[in-house]
Formats: C-alpha cells, structure tokens, sequence
C-alpha cells in the first residue's frame, strides 16, 4: 500500500502517528519464498525535521513459514521489525541521493517495497528449529531430535592426527 506522509514532510513541527498493513502475503528472495502467516499493523511515527524532510521510525512483527537449515522441519520464524529513517519531499535536493528514495512515490510512502528491504536486512542468517537441533543423519537421513539411528557416522579428523604427530615429536626432543 501507499501511505501518504505529506503532513509530516510539509508541516513545521509535525509529529504523528500513522498505522499501514502490508498487503504481501509472502516474501521472496535469493533464499525462497516464504509465506507470511502472521502480520501486525506497522506502527509509524513521523516526525517532521525541517521543510521537505521527516524522521520515520517504524515497527512491526512479521511471522514467516520456513525450514529448520539442519533437519529441514516447517519452522515458524518471527522477525521483529525496526527501523528509524529520514525521508524527504520530492522537491528537496537530498531526495534523490536519500537511501529512502527508492521507498518514496512523491509524497507517499511505498509500505510494501521499504518492508521488503526490512525484512531482508532482518532475515536471520541461520534458521533452526531449536538452538540443539540435531540435524539428520547424514547416512540414512533420519531426523535426529527424534531419537539415534545407530549407524556408524564416525570419520576420523585429519586434523586431529597432525596435532598428534606434533605431541609425539616433541616427547623425543
Ligand atoms: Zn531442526
Ligand atoms: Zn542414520
């Protein structure tokens, strides 16, 4: 949706509150598509800092359904969304070089393109489950939160070997 937010951008001293709802009902990226399950109204303060520009301070919830990256489960994520811009008239002459311009149409605000960009620098670099997932085995590719597979997955670490090789060097000198 557009928000219009020209009162704050052209009224000296203007602080208000506005509310806007995001239309998307997934959101993609390199990583996928994930459908939004949950989304709460963003909750916008605007306030106005001069002639054609505005503080925007924003903030929302979003619930995504993902996939655990170790064990592949559906996972529920939930991305507490934040965020405390300027943004500026279109006549203004920092209006095109703004790190906002690509969120602004005139003097309305583009909710659904500045809630993809928050959402993306917010996504979690790693979804899990739970903090101890335990992934799948990499053999038979069973699910190992719930309960041992019994196979043999051990791999002796190359590494480890040359540390013993240095242990055993230095008991000779
Ligand atoms: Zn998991
Ligand atoms: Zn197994």
């Amino acid at each position: 949706m557009l928000l219009n937010i020209s009162d704050a951008l052209t009224s000296e001293g203007k602080v208000e509150q506005k509310q806007a709802a995001l239309e998307a009902d997934s959101f993609k990226s390199r990583m996928g598509e994930f459908k939004i399950l949950e989304k709460k109204p963003i909750e916008f303060t605007l306030t106005n800092l001069s002639a054609g520009k505005a503080r925007m301070e924003g903030k929302t919830d979003i619930s995504f359904q993902a996939v655990c990256d170790r064990c592949l489960e559906d996972v529920e994520v939930t991305l507490p969304i934040a965020f405390d811009r300027v943004v500026y008239a279109p006549d203004h002459e920092e209006a095109e070089d703004a790190d906002t311009a690509p969120f602004m149409e005139g003097y309305q605000l583009d909710v659904e393109t500045l809630m993809h960009h928050e959402i993306l620098e917010n996504w979690p670099a790693k979804i899990l489950c739970r903090e101890d997932c335990k992934g799948v085995c990499p053999v038979c590719g069973k699910n190992l939160n719930y309960g041992e597979c019994g196979c043999d997955t051990f791999v002796p670490d190359p590494r480890m070997a040359v540390i013993k090789d240095i242990f055993e060097r230095n008991k000779e000198v």
